[in-house]
């Protein structure tokens, strides 16, 4: 059975936190070390310390409240679990001698929960209030968690008398071995609810479907999970609902890739432009346009970089970079007066077609090709 936290502490079910930690300031000065150094002492202390951390604690009180043991083995925030495992492994082939389980606590900690939602590079880059809707369960407002028809507190099982579990005679290999089992009439927990609750059972939680807003920051990068505490689900016997989160994907963009911060897009330059060095508009993922300056003599494969205009930086100040790689295209069919200009342009260019000659340190033929590929 569920410890009485209230009882410990000499207070009654409705107290304010102010009369909780009076009652337990009032108790420590009788029991502290301090002052009482015996054994009785000592463990009187740790007794009401955990009282108080216990009542103290919403969530924790809410399983208390439920009937449940917060501080109870495989129960309560302390984790999940508890029953099955080496220990009833050991106790098939040992006989059950050692340390007896406790029945696990009736009131469980509910899971967590995962979805996953897509956005575009747009609400990426400037944020968004999604809506999500999930399928979960919530407290049930008939019995408030408490699965109990008229709310009373759950009583001792007369099957395992409270224990939770069942010892079995079984034959084995060994000889006859006691073996233990959960017990099935109140499922390991030593409690049952004398009148259920009819709209969920007993289990004190009930499905439902929820729709929630996720608050989506900017700069968000493609996988990460948004963590919204106790929107998962509330536990069976009504206990502390989990965590829900919700994972993020990234739709890819018609014009920008992401790499981490930055921001990359390809743009044509026509080779004159190239040479002679242009201005171009690009429209940035919150629609203002951006001026992009194509320096004279810009290369091909060139990247120009527009410092400062990439992502927004989910941690720290400021954007990412924003590259505009540069491909620089030749024209291929050319009008009479084209042709003439050009040739004028040849004349007077003083530039010839050559072998390259790599120095030492040169990447080679291949190693440009490969660089070429890589960008
Ligand atoms: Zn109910
Ligand atoms: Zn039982």
């Amino acid at each position: 059975m569920a410890r009485d936290y209230y009882g410990i502490l000499g207070v009654d079910r409705g107290a304010s936190d102010n009369e909780i930690k009076k009652a337990y300031r009032k108790l420590a000065r009788k029991y502290h070390p301090d002052v009482n150094d015996t054994e009785e002492a000592a463990e009187k202390f740790s007794e009401i310390s955990i009282a108080q951390e216990v009542l103290l604690d919403p969530e924790k009180r809410r399983i208390v409240d439920a009937g449940g043991d917060p501080m109870a083995q495989g129960g309560g925030a302390g984790g999940y679990g508890g029953g099955g495992g080496f220990g009833d492994i050991f106790e098939a082939f040992f006989g059950g001698g050692g340390a007896a389980q406790g029945p696990r606590s009736r009131v469980q900690p509910g899971s967590d929960a995962l979805l996953r939602t897509r956005i575009s590079l747009e609400d990426a880059y400037l944020g968004v209030k999604k809506p999500v809707t999930i399928d979960t369960a919530i407290l049930c407002d008939a019995c408030e968690g408490t699965g109990s028809k008229t709310k009373s507190k759950p009583v001792t099982c007369t099957n395992c008398n409270g224990s939770g579990h069942i010892q079995q005679v079984q034959r084995s290999f060994l000889g006859n071995v006691m073996t233990t089992a959960p017990c099935p009439v109140c499922d390991g927990t030593g409690e049952v609810i004398p009148d259920p609750c009819a709209k969920c059972g007993g289990d004190g939680r009930v499905a439902a479907r929820r729709d929630l807003t996720v608050n989506i920051p900017a700069g968000i990068a493609e996988g990460m999970r948004i963590r919204m505490a106790g929107q998962g689900e509330v536990g069976h016997g009504g206990g502390p609902a989990g965590d829900l989160y919700v994972e993020v994907s990234i739709d890819r963009h018609p014009v920008f890739t992401r790499e981490g911060d930055d921001l990359h897009f390809s743009v044509t330059v026509p080779m004159v432009d190239a040479a002679l060095g242009v201005d171009f508009d690009v429209d940035a993922l919150d629609g203002e346009p951006i001026t992009v300056t194509i320096p004279q003599g810009t290369q091909p494969n060139a990247a120009i970089n527009v410092a400062g205009q990439g992502m927004p930086r989910l941690r720290g100040e400021g954007n990412g970079n924003l590259y505009a790689h540069v491909d620089v295209t030749v024209p291929t069919e050319l009008s009479d007066k084209q042709k003439d200009l050009l040739e004028k342009l040849r004349e007077h260019g003083g530039e010839t077609t050559g072998v390259r000659r790599e120095d030492a340190h040169g990447e080679g033929l291949f190693g440009r090709i490969r660089n070429r590929f890589r960008r």
